[in-house]
């Protein structure tokens, strides 16, 4: 049995390896011939190395193709559910978590009743726990998971070992809780792990190059992508567009500032400027659906809000969509036709095309698939599409 530690450092580092793995894992059932010829290696070569990835675990050497007369070539097929990679989503009242297997299909989730709240040590150890329950009922040996991607609604260091919250003023170091975890460990912002999911597995992973994701849940992040790649910034601290001010001493916003964008559009903004007082979003939208005036007149402001910072995000960046994802998107549907119509007519310098807004197909799940995708994503070297 190879195990982890083995496996990442001599198995998937050795390039070929990682390239034969990574096409097999795109066409699923492959021949040696065929993965000789697209990637321009000698049949010993492909040969060794699929010996090594059978050997742990990746793949299965199995059937015959249609065979043009001679031996049958035998098809070497790839095992998704092999290994697997855990996805995290730190709130500040809860953490889901997820495990998915080698294409991204969902296993298992919880909603776990603590956040940052409660404390990191708490949400890491719940974590912890978690997988070894998990594992044990699903009989899936530890060195299966790859590895834990978190995703945090904060700043994270490029070193990817600090956190900075917006209602905190400090760094948070999670050096010391990674070393609670047996796997290896990546963290990320939430909302650049949307849009790395969007990139990746959602709806624009074919027709888009550059996109903006937006993810509107107790605050507002966005993750930009350039000609497919992920825009971080110098610091990564881009996309930060929850902050750029819209009024000038307006509302006060969690970061300290006064007039953020965040502060009118974020869920609990949107919950609380209700004229009964804080109502659910659910709520809120079910009357507005049933067309009770005082809901549709909060909606109407919603959505001038909403368009005020999008038409900004346009402005800078005239990207091919601005994608609406968070909770947020459960209730898109019901406002994304006047939005558009709003932006399209606001935006004057140049309109804006009808289909520049697209709802997440991922909705809520962008982000904790974008953190279950790190492990994988470093397993076979896919895309490090950073700018
Ligand atoms: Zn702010």
């Amino acid at each position: 049995m190879i195990v982890l530690q083995d496996l990442s450092q001599e198995i998937i580092k050795n390039t070929n390896r990682r390239r034969i793995l990574n096409l097999i894992r795109q066409e699923k059932k492959i021949t040696k011939a065929e993965i000789a010829k697209r990637l321009n290696l000698s049949i010993p070569t492909v040969t060794g190395n699929i010996a090594a990835l059978e050997e742990a675990g990746f793949l299965k050497q199995s059937g015959v193709a249609d065979s043009t007369g001679g031996r049958p070539p035998v098809v070497i097929e790839f095992l998704e559910n092999s290994y697997y990679s855990v996805g995290v989503d730190v709130r500040l009242k809860s953490t889901e978590v997820m495990m998915v297997n080698l294409n991204y299909q969902i296993i298992t989730r919880e909603i776990l009743p603590f956040g940052l709240s409660t404390s990191m040590d708490r949400v890491v150890k719940g974590i912890d726990g978690w997988i070894a329950v998990n594992t044990a009922r699903l009989q899936i040996d530890n060195d299966r998971i790859l590895g834990i991607g978190f995703s945090f609604h904060g700043i994270v260091d490029q070193t990817g070992l600090l956190i900075k919250f917006t209602f905190e003023n400090q760094w948070f170091d999670f050096s010391e809780y990674k070393k609670i975890l047996k796997w290896p460990v990546f963290l990320e912002n939430e909302a650049n792990l949307a849009a790395k999911a969007e990139l990746e597995i959602g709806i624009s992973s074919a027709e888009a190059h550059d996109i903006v994701f937006l993810s509107i849940n107790q605050g507002v992040g966005t993750g930009i992508v350039i000609n497919d790649y992920l825009y971080k910034g110098s610091a990564s601290k881009a996309g930060e567009f929850g902050h750029m001010i819209i009024y000038g001493g307006g509302q006060k916003c969690q970061c300290g500032e006064l007039g953020c964008w965040e502060a009118y559009v974020s869920v609990p903004a949107f919950e609380k400027s209700y004229f009964k007082g804080a109502t659910a979003a659910a709520e809120i939208f079910k009357a507005y659906v049933q067309g009770e005036p005082a809901a549709v007149s909060h909606i109407q402001s919603y959505i001038r809000y909403l368009a005020l910072g999008i038409r900004n995000i346009l402005m800078v960046l005239d990207p091919h969509y601005v994608i609406i994802g968070g909770e947020m998107s459960l209730y898109a549907h019901t406002f994304i036709e006047e939005l558009t119509e709003h932006l399209h007519d606001s935006v004057r310098l140049f309109n804006p095309s009808k289909h520049i807004l697209r709802i997440s197909d991922l909705k809520k799940d962008a982000s904790i698939l974008g953190a279950a995708l790190l492990p994988i994503e470093k397993t076979f070297n896919l895309n490090h599409r950073i700018l």
